[in-house]
């Protein structure tokens, strides 16, 4: 598959790399694999682009515009969208569809906001209008991970985009396809060449020369925390700004007196839905010691019935691993688990079913008997692997909940309101839900506190990211 430089599908690649079908290891296609020559094309090509009057004196209506003649191409061609998603990651199909629907309702959003949010005009101290604009950056670098790649790919592009800038998407190894369908779709829709442009490739090289390049002015990042701190380091060289969306190992807590099938219910969904592979997974499991014994016994029963399958199967709730290496780390963290005194309440291996034995599947697994200072109740896995842990109280709870690297996201059910908030508050977490989980709105912010990341994305702020402000005086 070639990338998309400019209006030119570029198949000159530095090398090649197979996108493989995680359910059944078969491979999906060849995908052109940037260096630093086409890294280098394309931000060129994204200069010459958004120096043009037809993009820079765009008027926001517009580019509004645009944004949802995008949004209408990704909806006629939702089912090519997902079935692409679906091949490279192995996400069940439903799911695939509910998040090609949420990424061009992404596009709409930020076509809304593009065409309504106002620039300021601010106190003055003398006899001169003072006033703030907001200006694009100029050439922002978008890149993302493989697990939800349409979203997140939609909410770094749809708001870059809409505050005026051109982008270089480089999605991941894994799912590239997506977002070169995405570029087709922009093009179709009449965005300017150039203004969206697809270089995949390996992060070590395409990804690391995107960061490095002088003519990347900013960048916008979605994947695990060590990569997050290296594109850091190289921002930081350049003095240029980031926003990170990084990894994750969020508390879900259940107290006592919390309506406990509707608790069990969202647990499942927290951490087997896209076999665990969220950054907002609730893979720590907090369970008030009172309840604990019976709540985990009803949640193991409960897990025991989810449908593994292939992803396009009727009635699939978990497909595979995105792919194979990741199901072999996976195992691997397991067996460090039991290792450290773990023991298996549920999965803890590959299935048995002959259909799946190609694929890299791997079952729900619960694990009980760890410690907060177990590895994987620090690390996260990022797999179908739930860690369950007892507490005392209030202060014991929030003690162990915080005690962790990560900040991304956290889960509180329980029948007292003044304890929800007393709690939520007590929290440190980017995203706290209260009786229920996993809850997304493109119009809140999100990110993360501690290591989960810098910044936030989503939302009106989801917009100004790819801004920067400018004071202009004016003597009367
Ligand atoms: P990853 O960090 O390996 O890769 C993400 C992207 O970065 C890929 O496109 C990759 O090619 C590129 N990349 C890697 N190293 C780079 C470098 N040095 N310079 C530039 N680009 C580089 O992550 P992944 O394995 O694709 O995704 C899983 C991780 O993403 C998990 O840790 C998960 O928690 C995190 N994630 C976070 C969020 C969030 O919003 N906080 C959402 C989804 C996933």
């Amino acid at each position: 598959m070639p990338m998309l430089i400019g209006s030119n599908w570029v198949a000159d690649a530095h090398s090649t790399f197979e996108s493989i079908n995680p359910a059944t290891g078969q491979p999906n296609f060849l995908i052109s694999a940037a260096g630093e020559a086409q890294v280098d094309q394309a931000v060129d090509a994204a200069w010459r682009a958004v120096r043009q009057p037809a993009w820079r004196d765009m008027l926001p209506h517009r580019r509004a515009a645009l944004l949802r003649a995008i949004a209408d191409g990704m909806d006629r061609n939702a089912d090519t969208l997902a079935r692409l998603q679906m091949i490279e990651n192995g996400k069940v199909w439903r799911e695939c569809q509910a998040q090609v629907a949420s990424a061009s309702a992404t596009f709409r959003y930020y076509a809304g906001v593009c065409e309504t949010l106002n620039a300021e005009v601010t106190p003055s101290r003398g006899n001169y209008l003072s006033m703030t604009q907001y200006e694009p950056y100029g050439v922002v670098a978008a890149i993302t991970p493989w697990n939800s790649p349409m979203t997140m790919e939609a909410q770094k592009v749809a708001p870059a985009l809409a505050a005026g800038n051109a982008v270089i998407l480089k999605p991941s190894e894994v799912t590239s396809s997506p977002a070169l369908e995405l570029g087709r779709i922009a093009l179709e829709a009449g965005l300017p060449p150039g203004i969206l442009n697809v270089v995949t490739g390996l992060g070590a090289a395409a990804g690391k020369r995107l960061v490095e390049h002088p003519g990347v002015r900013m960048v916008s990042f979605t994947g695990g925390t060590a990569s997050g701190r290296a594109i850091a380091r190289a921002a930081a060289d350049k003095l240029m700004p980031v926003a990170l969306e990084l990894g994750g190992k969020s508390p879900h807590i259940v107290f006592g007196d919390a309506d406990q099938q509707a608790a069990i219910e969202s647990v499942i969904g927290g951490i087997f839905e896209g076999s665990g592979q969220s950054c907002v997974a609730g893979s720590r499991l907090y369970v008030q010691r009172g309840i604990a014994q019976a709540f985990i016994e009803q949640l193991v029963a409960r897990a025991a019935q989810l449908k593994i399958d292939l992803p396009d199967a009727d009635g699939a709730q978990m497909g595979p691993i995105a792919s194979f290496g990741h199901r072999d780390k996976i195992e691997g963290m397991v067996g460090t688990a039991l290792a450290e005194g773990g023991e298996v309440l549920l999965g803890g291996r590959r299935p048995d079913a002959a259909a799946l034995q190609a694929g890299a599947f791997y079952l729900p697994t619960i694990l009980g008997g760890l410690g907060r200072d177990a590895h994987v109740v620090r690390e996260e896995i990022f797999g179908p692997v739930l860690c369950v842990l007892p507490f005392d109280d209030e202060d014991d709870l929030v003690d162990q909940a915080n005690d962790s690297a990560y900040g991304l996201a956290a889960g509180i059910w329980t029948a007292d309101y003044r304890r929800a908030w007393r709690v939520a508050r007590q929290l440190e977490a980017g995203s706290v839900w209260i009786n229920t989980y996993k809850q997304l709105s493109i119009a809140t912010p999100f990110g993360g506190f501690k290591q989960s990341g810098i910044g936030r994305e989503k939302g009106l702020s989801g917009l100004r990211l790819y801004q920067q402000s400018k004071g202009i005086y004016w003597g009367m």
